[in-house]
């Protein structure tokens, strides 16, 4: 499949078999928060290259000891990395929060970005991606879950079950793929694929070898058949 800007009809119809054969396994596919654009966007900084349940305890421990962006802005940054520790790599993600939250204040004169509730897709994701460290995946989650918009995050677990299945092609960088599920996967099922392929790549089509043999869309996939001695769909 190649993505375009405008998916044909048999792409339409292979992504909405997979997203049945998705909602079959795993039921409704539903986003796992909506919450404040800022309190998303630093949950998300925490929840790079570690599980959602450490992100969590770490955003946890962060607002316990820091009730307000402005005290975590000023931290020390030391005490701040102590503070996330649990999130793993708290040495780069606490002078990242804290150039995140700077910046946001240069900006805006205020450590909040509910303007963006009423602000277009577009306008939101350049914003959120001139800030320094923040890439399109964090953009799109921050667009998806914190703002309702139809988005479609680019994981690690979206972007190796999307090159598995053959939504992307082979060796694409994660950004890139972001770019190519935007086009070819239609707005209104984006957060709804992006649940189910989470869910798919973490209990199913993991890192080392996937179990395509319980796969509910090894008859989709174009990998399958390397794992399943058949010929390709
Ligand atoms: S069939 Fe195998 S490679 Fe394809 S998505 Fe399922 S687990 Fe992954």
């Amino acid at each position: 499949m190649t993505p375009t800007e405008a998916p044909t009809a048999a792409e339409r119809r292979r992504l909405r078999s997979i997203l049945r054969g998705l909602r079959a396994r795993f039921g409704p596919l539903e986003p796992p928060r909506r919450t404040d654009p800022l309190e998303e966007l630093i949950l998300t900084v925490l929840s790079q290259h570690t599980s959602d349940a450490n992100a969590e305890r770490a955003y946890g421990a962060l607002r316990a000891r820091y009730p307000t962006w402005e005290k975590v802005a000023r931290a020390r940054t030391a005490a701040l990395a102590d503070a996330i520790r649990s999130g793993g790599l708290a040495n780069t993600k606490a002078p990242r929060i804290q150039a995140i939250l700077r910046e946001i204040f240069r900006r805006e004169g205020r450590y909040d970005l509910s303007w963006t509730r009423d602000a277009g897709d577009e306008r939101v994701r350049e914003y959120l991606v001139s800030l320094p460290g923040v890439g399109p995946k964090t953009a799109a989650v921050v667009l998806a879950f914190a703002l309702g918009r139809d988005a479609i995050p680019v994981d690690t677990h979206v972007h190796r079950v999307s090159t598995r299945l053959g939504l992307v092609p082979p060796k694409t960088s994660a950004d890139k793929a972001d770019r190519l599920l935007h086009d070819l996967v239609p707005a209104p099922i984006r957060i709804e694929l992006h649940v189910g392929l989470i869910r798919l790549g973490r209990e199913i089509c993991k890192a080392g070898r996937p179990r395509c043999e319980s796969c509910p869309l090894n008859d989709l996939c174009l990998t399958a058949p390397l794992y399943m001695g058949r010929a390709a769909p």
